[in-house]
């Protein structure tokens, strides 16, 4: 056991999980080995396979029925596992493994007389010491989670949803992504989703608006990931799983529109194929003109250009109304009245992010930053973003428009249609509302076809 300990200790110093095994027959020490799934990208390199491999390699037979195994810790299941198929004749372990451990702690393989013959075995052989390595190694991973957590530290003007809030939400299995050193981000922290191979051929940008997130994205996501396709798609600052600033003035058009160019900047997107609605069109139809060459085609849903030169709709008008006499306006609901075919579980996720109004900055804050005259703010990058549309784009575009909607419907997208040029004729959807996206498992189909990516 000696031997094992200065194993795991070597195990320790490679950074692995220390562990360390020794194989001994007639007295004689055959095979000794430590942990190291880390280094060998395997994750059965444990140590008693590993000393077990050797051994069996060394003795030219897979049956080990005369050797003993020493182990520094209680093996876990698939260990125990090819202990029983090498007919091991003796098992000993040191410290006990209560989360793990399959020779007795969690369960016992041994003592199961349908699998197990002829294996003795004992625990708790320098326990103490197998132990050591293994609380000096789980104490430093903790020390370097807290620096971790530490640099995406909540900064003082924000709040941040808890993580449970978003748990268990149907159809978005995707794991959370982060960034928060853009420099206009100031060390808030941004959450994005990145799926799908970092090298593919093009990447789809999603971009979602007002009172939505990248959870609107989960019928299309998969599509793009089943072609092999690399799919970002960010939570804008004050919704989703991102920071929310507790300021409602902390949100601007320059603002945000900056956030995304950084994002862009930093993550490096090529070959984008740019999906836009809503605020995602506002902010988003902003970018190509700042680095045209990243872009390569447009998906557009319902949004607009809000370049002040016309009044803004009268749905829009409503709706601004709406947010400013209900500030604290159910967001499910919201979903629900336009998509029957929505269940309630799937309205709720939108009101995740949202646990209550110091949450609700940004919800309260957009609705009035939409570009109303030629000089408010963003007007003026929106006249420049549409007379680039108008004759510079050189990418594909195609547009679906969701005639339910009575904010950003058929006659604001007609016109954005205008100044889109090489814009095939509109996809109408009579069934769809503002939130295009709930109907996307098709959109996001068809969007392949027509960009050439099948
Ligand atoms: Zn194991």
């Amino acid at each position: 056991m000696q031997l094992a300990l200065a194993q795991a200790h070597a195990a320790l110093a490679a950074g692995e999980v220390p562990v360390g095994a020794v194989l001994v027959r007639n007295g004689k020490v055959i095979a000794q080995a430590h942990n190291a799934p880390i280094s060998k990208h395997d994750p059965s390199a444990h140590a008693e396979v590993l000393v077990m491999q050797e051994a069996a390699r060394l003795l030219g037979s897979y049956r080990l029925d005369d050797c003993s195994l020493y182990v520094t810790l209680e093996p876990c299941t698939m260990c125990a596992g090819a202990v029983l198929n090498a007919r091991l004749r003796r098992l000993v372990w040191g410290a006990t493994e209560p989360k793990t451990g399959a020779a007795g702690s969690v369960l016992d393989v041994f003592s199961l007389p349908q699998l197990n013959h002829h294996t003795t075995r004992k625990g708790g052989v320098l326990a103490a010491d197998c132990a050591q390595p293994l609380q000096t190694f789980f104490k430093a991973q903790r020390v370097a989670h807290k620096a971790q957590a530490a640099e995406t530290r909540l900064r003082d003007d924000a709040v941040r949803t808890p993580d449970t809030a978003f748990q268990g939400l149907p159809d978005y299995p995707w794991p959370p992504n982060y960034i928060s050193d853009l420099p206009s981000l100031n060390g808030l922290r941004m959450h994005y989703l990145d799926e799908g191979p970092s090298d593919a051929s093009v990447t789809w940008l999603c971009l979602h608006g007002n009172p939505a997130w990248s959870y609107l994205y989960r019928h299309m996501v998969p599509v793009w990931l089943a072609a092999g396709h690399r799919v970002i798609a960010p939570d804008m600052p004050g919704f989703g799983k991102s920071d929310k600033p507790k300021k409602d003035a902390t949100h601007s058009f320059e603002w945000h529109r900056q956030v995304l160019l950084e994002f862009i900047d930093a993550l490096d997107l090529r070959q984008i194929q740019l999906v836009v609605q809503d605020w995602g069109g506002i902010l988003g139809l902003t970018l190509p003109m700042a680095q045209p060459w990243r872009y390569d085609a447009l998906l557009v849903m319902n949004t607009t250009l809000a370049t002040g030169e016309r009044p803004l709709s009268e749905g829009f008008l409503a709706w601004r109304q709406m947010c400013a006499d209900k500030p604290m306006f159910d967001v499910a609901k919201l979903f629900a009245r336009g998509n029957p075919q929505m269940s309630s579980d799937e309205c709720a996720a939108y009101n995740a992010p949202f646990p209550d109004a110091g949450h609700r900055a940004a919800l309260r804050a957009f609705p009035a930053m939409v570009p109303s005259s030629w000089d408010s703010p963003g007007a003026a990058v929106s006249r420049q973003a549409a007379a680039f549309f108008n004759t510079q784009w050189q990418g594909k575009s195609l547009m679906f428009i969701g005639q339910q909607d009575p904010v950003l419907g058929e006659p604001v997208m007609r016109e954005l249609h205008a100044q889109i040029q090489g814009c095939p004729p509109p996809v109408l959807l009579p069934q769809a509302g503002h939130f295009v996206q709930e109907h996307g498992h098709e959109i996001a189909v068809q969007a392949m076809t027509d960009f050439g990516l099948n």
